[in-house]
């Protein structure tokens, strides 16, 4: 059996070298690796899936979130909803732009942002809420932006973890993650759903003046090359990443169905045991399963991990911390208590591999391991 891993970038890089390799050295060739038309087609390309008139690329996910911020030309103590439960890199920008990150709880069976604490957390200084896609599937986008509406806020969505789910309306429009809001990002880190061989990002909106506006505070708020409007920052994706991006765009939702194909073998099977709770999916999104993510009831998480570790199978926790109990986070309005459910699941969870290349054996043997720690042995 092949040796398991969280993600398997080589082998799925194997998959398709020969076009990777084409592309690189198409970009060698043509030493344009900044703004080259890679870059453009790309764009292009990525608008033409998600179905959103603007996308601009950018240099990672966390400069996406940074520079959505700065475009909406939030000040300084403005206030951002966020969920408690997430990647530390939502609320660092919001704290790097002296902004401040109200946290709010989630719902426990999705781990998605709870749109009535969402509610409840709003105050006149309220400019923003930033719903998280996180493992894969969309947020209540219904209920959140119908809050934004009501009180006149930006919604910037976080699509790291959940480029090309796709959100159902009441009325039956569907939509995919990151278009539905005022703005959405994403990051195309090596092992996201959409991964590059380095760093790359990526921004989008549906508003013409919101995505001019976006462009220049990414290239060093130029409007016009050497004439700059206001401070901006320096995000690009270069041109060999948006090469290979094309590529893999073009496997997006074959890798989806490859992810979706593991977890449902694993939801059949651990969902008969009341010891584990398996990624509940709301019936209002699809789940492109960034990470499968189960909660470890009635036995050690920790043990469990150690157990996997030691047949071999990588384990990850995501998150160990809820974001207000982190140091670099810390503060006086957040206590112990405050949110329950996000305090939980950071004791609870645990992310099994998935990937686009994962194998049955490789399926069968995990489940079986994680079954031989959660089933106590019977004494004869
Ligand atoms: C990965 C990730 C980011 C940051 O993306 P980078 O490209 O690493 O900067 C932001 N938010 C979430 C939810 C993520 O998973």
């Amino acid at each position: 059996m092949k040796k398991i891993q969280m993600v398997d970038l080589h082998g799925q890089y194997l998959k398709i070298k020969e076009e990777v390799d084409a592309a690189i050295a198409g970009v060698l060739e043509s030493c344009a690796f900044i703004n080259g038309p890679e870059v453009k087609e790309f764009q292009k390309e990525l608008e033409t899936y998600l179905g959103v008139k603007h996308v601009i690329p950018c240099a990672n996910g966390t400069d996406a979130l940074q520079i959505a911020m700065m475009a909406l030309d939030f000040q300084p103590g403005d206030e951002v909803i966020t969920a408690d439960f997430t990647y530390a890199a939502t609320a660092e920008v919001i704290g790097l732009l002296k902004l401040k990150p109200v946290l709010v709880d989630v719902y426990k069976d999705n781990f998605s942002i709870n749109p009535r604490a969402v509610e409840a957390a709003i105050t006149e200084r309220t400019k923003a809420i930033v719903p998280v896609h996180l493992f894969g599937q969309c947020v209540d986008m219904e209920q959140i932006l119908d809050i934004a509406q009501r009180h006149n806020l930006a919604v910037i969505e976080d699509t790291a973890q959940a480029i090309g789910s796709e959100f159902t309306f009441s009325d039956g429009t569907v939509k995919k993650a990151g278009t539905m809001g005022t703005i959405g990002t994403t990051s195309f880190f090596p092992s996201k759903n959409l991964g590059a061989y380095g760093d790359g990002g990526a921004i989008y909106t549906n508003d013409d003046d919101l995505a001019k506006k976006l462009r220049m505070v990414a290239n060093h708020g130029q409007s016009v090359q050497y004439y700059h409007d206001e401070i901006g920052v320096n995000s690009r994706l270069d041109s060999m990443q948006a090469a290979i991006l094309r590529i893999k765009l073009r496997h997006l939702n074959e890798y989806a169905k490859a992810r979706q194909h593991v977890a449902t073998y694993y939801d059949n099977i651990f969902s008969q045991y009341s010891s584990l709770v398996v990624p509940d999916v709301a019936n209002y999104s699809t789940h492109v399963y960034h990470q499968y993510t189960l909660q470890i009831l009635a036995c050690d998480r920790n043990e469990l991990r150690k157990h996997l570790a030691d047949k071999g199978i990588p384990a990850m926790i995501y998150y160990p911390l809820p974001l207000h109990t982190q140091k670099a986070y810390l503060d006086p309005r957040y206590k112990d208590g405050d949110f329950p459910i996000t305090e939980e699941l950071c004791r609870t969870v645990l992310s099994l591999p998935i990937h686009t290349e994962m194998e049955e054996e490789q399926m069968e043997y995990i489940v079986n391991s994680v079954l031989e720690f959660v089933q106590p042995k019977v004494l004869s």
